[in-house]
């Protein structure tokens, strides 16, 4: 399996292809592809990402096939089931990158925002947990300057989501944990532009890159 770095400068060159609408690979799925994957995946990451439709993983990175591990649920949260999804990734096939992957305009984060603000007492209890997750870290940013500019506010909220989520990552599970310790696993956090195609990492990166 690749390390953290090199599966890092993976998904740069790939999402600088897709910005540069550069396909690196003509053959999306090859079928010999798909048949050589019947017998075993090593996804070479681990993608926890926003479940908006402008948002696939694999288009934004252009890879293919048995690259990437993917999880994707609204605001990119971290509950258990997302814990154990990661958990059971790195585990089984030694894939030792995590990368939490939110976007602007995240409609989840802006849900919470406007939520914070108005609060409504009829949401479905399930979309509420959702709502939860996301809810402690951009609540403070309610009493910041921020809050009288929209579209800041939601920029700041879109990236303390994210950074939540990382941390939750890197801190809510032993065996994580000890990957990170013992194994070289890193978790760290994108946002994914809509309006440019450019991912940015921006927390958690390896001092080499
Ligand atoms: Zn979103």
């Amino acid at each position: 399996m690749i390390s953290a770095v090199e599966a890092l400068k993976r998904l740069q060159e790939g999402n600088q292809r897709f910005v540069a609408d550069v396909l690196g690979r003509s053959t999306p799925a090859s079928e010999s592809r798909r048949i050589e994957l019947v017998a075993g995946q090593e996804p070479f990451a681990i993608i926890l990402g926003c479940s908006d439709s402008r948002v696939p993983a694999e288009i934004v990175f252009d890879q293919h096939l048995g690259d990437l591990f993917v999880i994707r649920v609204a605001g990119n949260i971290v509950a258990p089931s997302q814990v154990g999804s990661v958990e059971f990734a790195a585990d089984r096939y030694a894939t030792r990158l995590v990368v939490v992957l939110g976007h602007s305009m995240c409609g989840a984060v802006q849900a919470t925002l406007e939520e914070l603000e108005r609060p409504s007492e009829n949401r479905s209890p399930n979309l509420r947990s959702i709502v939860d997750r996301i809810r402690p870290s951009v609540e403070g940013l309610l009493e910041t300057e921020h809050r009288h500019d929209s579209d800041m506010l939601l920029q700041r909220a879109v990236r303390a989501n994210i950074r939540a989520s990382a941390d939750h990552l890197r801190h809510g599970s032993q065996l994580l944990e000890q990957l990170i310790q013992n194994d070289g696993l890193i978790v760290v956090g994108a946002e994914y532009s809509l309006e440019t195609g450019v991912v940015e990492f921006f927390d958690g990166l390896p001092q080499q890159t």
